[in-house]
């Protein structure tokens, strides 16, 4: 009877063990069901679908006006970036991104990633021609270079020479207002077939509204050369001063009629408790010489930004295309990201994408961007005989 009991009460454990164990595998199942298809429900009723109507390329050719270079003084370039941007984890992907490595660049110079932009845009089925920016430094109270506090610096004699090689390829002057010798350096870019003035005046560390560069402002009037200043915050470099990145600041310029580009629509800033992005479009409703581009926008750190851009009636006739090159060839943009604007079969075509341009072309095109932002710079930065040279 003993025996018995003791047998009866372990084969009831055993049952009550194998039920157990079964209920627990019958619930990890479902819990694993239920966890996989919550996004897939929650995307079928949350999806958007494109931030505006998605129209065919037409056959004109497409110009990135933002696409940047740099270099470790290799080759002798003239180029640097300062030790702490050297030590940073960012230094490495920087590289990568532009599809070079530090062995290459000392072995070839740093010329390597401008001939690398070349290929990439003459492989690129979408992208005609690029403007590579130069990038000045900080400048001190002698109004000469600070390399001390020069994070980035991209002479623009290197630019020029090396645009010069590959056709296609187009430059951006960079001068800090505050040099000594500004207004020649102007002149000198102009002569030497300048597009456009880039400045970053929150690493560059300078007020763009400062009333000392009111001659500076004249003379770009005067060359008709176009400013693309960055707004908003800034986050590429270790060293900034975001007080400069207030679109307000370029009141100064454009009430001297300098015809002024406003980098990817001031995103992700603030000033006085306005975002940055509202302030810019304050000033679009005062100015007619006011643009802005959509490079970056497709950016993990910048959602929302680009359906702001697409669908803002201010911003209608007003932006120009920009990638922001080399960021287009990081992580930190994925066609994935717009899983409510797109279809997986669509964002899965383009993540397969190689050529970083057509990636970016086709990303910006299918979330809605139209033909006209891509065709902008044709007619307000370029000259006709600029494009003759260009595939369209
Ligand atoms: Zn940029």
């Amino acid at each position: 009877m003993r025996w018995g009991t003791a047998a009866g009460q372990e084969s009831l454990f055993a049952l009550n063990a194998i039920g157990k164990r079964r209920w627990l595998w019958w619930a990890i199942c479902w819990g694993t069901a239920v966890l996989l298809a919550a996004p897939l429900v929650w995307r079928w009723f949350a999806f958007q679908g494109p931030f505006g109507p998605v129209a065919p390329p037409r056959p004109e050719p497409v110009i990135d006006i933002h696409c940047h270079t740099a270099g470790i003084g290799a080759g002798e370039s003239g180029c640097f970036v300062s030790n702490s941007m050297r030590a940073s984890y960012k230094f490495n992907l920087y590289l990568k991104s532009f599809g070079v490595d530090l062995g290459s660049l000392e072995a070839q110079g740093d010329r390597l990633i401008i001939q690398r932009i070349a290929e990439r845009i003459r492989g690129s089925q979408w992208v005609s021609g690029a403007i590579v920016l130069a990038m000045d430094g900080v400048i001190d109270s002698e109004g000469q270079l600070d390399r001390e506090r020069t994070e980035f610096f991209v002479p623009n004699e290197f630019v020029y020479e090396q645009t010069a090689l590959h056709p296609g390829l187009f430059w951006g002057a960079s001068i800090n207002p505050l040099r000594k010798d500004a207004i020649d350096r102007l002149d000198w870019a102009h002569a030497h077939g300048a597009k456009l003035v880039k400045w970053l005046p929150s690493v560059q560390l300078f007020d763009p509204g400062d009333d000392r560069h009111l001659e500076f402002y004249r003379k770009m009037v005067e060359l008709d050369l176009p400013l693309l200043s960055h707004a908003g915050q800034e986050r590429a470099f270790t060293h900034v001063n975001d007080e400069f990145g207030d679109p307000f600041k370029l009141r100064l310029a454009l009430d001297t009629g300098v015809r002024v580009i406003v980098a990817h629509i001031a995103s992700t800033g603030e000033h006085e408790g306005e975002r940055d992005t509202d302030r810019l479009i304050e000033l679009m409703g005062q100015y007619g010489n006011l643009y802005s581009d959509i490079s970056s926008l497709t950016q993990v750190n910048k959602l929302g930004y680009l359906r702001e851009a697409v669908s803002h009636s201010v911003f209608r006739e007003r932006l120009f295309y920009g990638s922001d090159y080399p960021l287009i060839n990081t992580a930190i943009v994925s066609p994935w990201l717009f899983s409510l604007n797109l279809e997986v079969g669509e964002m899965r075509r383009i993540a397969g994408i190689e050529n970083p341009w057509d990636r970016d072309v086709e990303l910006k095109r299918s979330l809605g961007v139209p033909p006209s932002v891509f065709e902008r710079a044709n007619r307000l930065i370029m000259k006709p005989g600029d494009l003759v040279s260009v595939r369209p």
